[in-house]
């Protein structure tokens, strides 16, 4: 029966086997599984040697052979480990020059095969079949250089754990722990097993490293290398890139998401304001995209990326915010161009047309009145003729002052072309239309707009039209038409009603 130790051993063993062959599978796509994976197996070279020495008992020559392997098992993992921290934090390891690392473990292979070169290693007494080890300088060498390199590894890790971005950190602290573990649980057993019948210990912390790995590499998705250009890229983006835990705790933000709040080191957490907060759940869960827009007035345009990690599960947030500020100034007033008279500030025939055709069918859903007037300017030929183009515009745009300042919520004034004019009136009867049309007539026939002369006046004739069941806006403005040309042949300067409503 194996002991607890053995048994221990041959499982750290197995598992140390199974990561490194989960592992080496990406070895082209990832410079860290090379090294990952000669850590593993260098665990699984040394735990079954550990194991068997039990099983082996009785044979001196595979005793002995155990006994051996111990070391470029050991040797194997040392160097594998700097390798892996090296590369972690950033240093520009080649892989051959990992490999160079591996020139110890296989030296030792040679030297111990090696008679008589292994006794400068390993003094070997044998009892009949009883074999007892002690150290020789060399394995003191061979211990002081391995400690070394993952002391040095450890210290490679702790200080790219430092410089890293705050939701990088556990990278680090997972790597530095699991490189930790075997250290540790090699001086203890050195320390114990200084009295040979105290067990090896080292397997069982060789087992805990190792399940770290395969945890890592199963579930955690933290084997990649620290995207350093990822990072300079966001550092001069101009968009705000956080990026969000579950709980909507800030992991990183690039400068100009500093900027954006005002924090260029300090916390972010700090600012409950921050227009990130805004855009998710109380819950942090539930994204939200679109515009928002921010105490300042600054308008961001905001895109919310859910993150997941290896295995599926919500691992956080990014979100980009895009000061769109400029943009959307410059959209509204598009908007507003492709919808407005230049020269009056009114509606335009486009925006009219649309509106028109609104609320011919809301009185048609509603059976609400609904009245228009259409108004032209008299003479206004003759105004261009004698005081120019000039004064003529001047006499348009007082014309759309009177209109707009006569238009109330829900009505349009709209300029439909030329020196004519359109009042928009949902909800309004003829008899109140016609009313309101002739109180405008008025107010404009008392205008006196200047010219380098005597100040214009002018008149205007107006017809009024009402919408029938079943009316078009067509047969609105037709009929509109009809009653303004009505009013200008009985003498301009007056409101006429259509004869009936349009229909
Ligand atoms: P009536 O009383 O029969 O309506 O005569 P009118 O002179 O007002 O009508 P007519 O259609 O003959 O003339 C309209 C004039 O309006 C002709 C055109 O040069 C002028 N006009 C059209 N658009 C503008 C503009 O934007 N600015 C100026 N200043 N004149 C314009
Ligand atoms: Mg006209
Ligand atoms: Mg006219």
């Amino acid at each position: 029966m194996p002991t607890l130790v053995e048994a221990v051993s041959l499982l750290a063993a197995v598992v140390a086997t199974a990561t490194g062959i989960l592992v080496v599978r990406r070895r082209r796509t990832s410079p860290l599984a090379l090294p990952l994976a000669v850590m593993m197996f260098g665990a699984s070279l040394w735990a079954t040697a550990r194991a068997l020495l039990h099983v082996a008992q009785g044979s001196v020559p595979a005793t002995v052979a155990l006994h051996y392997l111990v070391f470029p098992g050991a040797a194997a993992v040392a160097g594998a480990t700097f390798w892996y921290l090296a590369v972690l934090s950033g240093r520009r390891l080649s892989r051959r020059a990992g490999l160079l690392l591996l020139v110890h473990p296989v030296l030792l292979v040679v030297a111990l095969v090696l008679d008589p070169v292994h006794e400068w290693f390993l003094r070997l007494h044998v009892d009949g079949t009883t074999v007892t080890v002690g150290a020789a300088p060399v394995f003191w060498v061979h211990t002081a250089y391995c400690y070394a390199l993952v002391v040095a590894a450890i210290v490679l890790g702790l200080g790219a754990m430092v410089r890293a971005v705050p939701g990088h950190r556990r990278v680090f602290a997972v790597a530095v722990l699991a490189a930790t573990i075997p250290t540790v649980g090699n001086v203890v057993t050195t320390l114990v097993a200084a009295r040979s019948e105290n067990p090896h210990l080292t397997p069982a912390f060789l087992l805990v490293s190792a399940a770290i790995w395969w945890w890592v590499e199963r579930f955690g998705g933290h084997s990649a290398v620290v995207p350093v250009t990822t990072r300079q890229v966001l550092d001069v983006l101009d968009d705000a890139v956080v990026v969000l835990d579950p709980r909507g705790r800030v992991l990183d933000a690039n400068p100009a998401a500093r900027a954006l709040v005002g924090a260029p080191d300090g916390s972010l957490d700090a600012h409950p304001d921050a227009p990130w907060g805004a855009v998710l759940d109380g819950d942090g869960a539930g994204p939200d995209e679109g515009t928002l827009t921010t105490a300042t007035g600054a308008v961001l345009d905001v895109r919310v990326t859910p993150l997941t990690d290896a295995v599926g599960r919500a691992a956080g947030t990014v979100v980009v915010l895009r000061d769109v500020t400029e943009l959307e100034r410059l959209r509204a007033e598009l908007v507003d161009q492709a919808t407005r008279d230049g020269l009056t500030g009114l509606h335009n025939r486009r925006a009219l047309g649309q509106r028109l055709a609104e609320a011919v069918d809301d009185a048609g859903r509603t059976g609400r009145p609904l009245s228009m007037v259409l108004v032209d300017v008299d003479h206004f030929k003759a105004v261009n003729d004698s005081h120019g183009h000039a004064v003529g515009d001047a006499v348009l745009a007082a014309v759309g002052r009177e209109l707009a300042a006569a238009t109330r919520d829900g009505e349009t004034a709209a300029r439909l072309g030329g020196e004519e004019f359109v009042l928009l009136l949902p909800g309004v009867t003829a008899t109140e239309a016609t009313r309101r049309a002739d109180d405008v007539r008025a107010r404009c026939a008392g205008l006196r707009v200047p010219s380098g002369r005597a100040p214009v006046r002018l008149t205007l004739s107006a017809g009024v039209a009402t919408l029938a069941p079943g009316g078009t806006a067509d047969d609105m403005l037709r009929a509109a038409d009809d009653a303004m040309y009505a009013a200008k042949d009985a003498g301009r300067d007056q409101v006429v009603g259509a004869a009936e409503p349009a229909s």
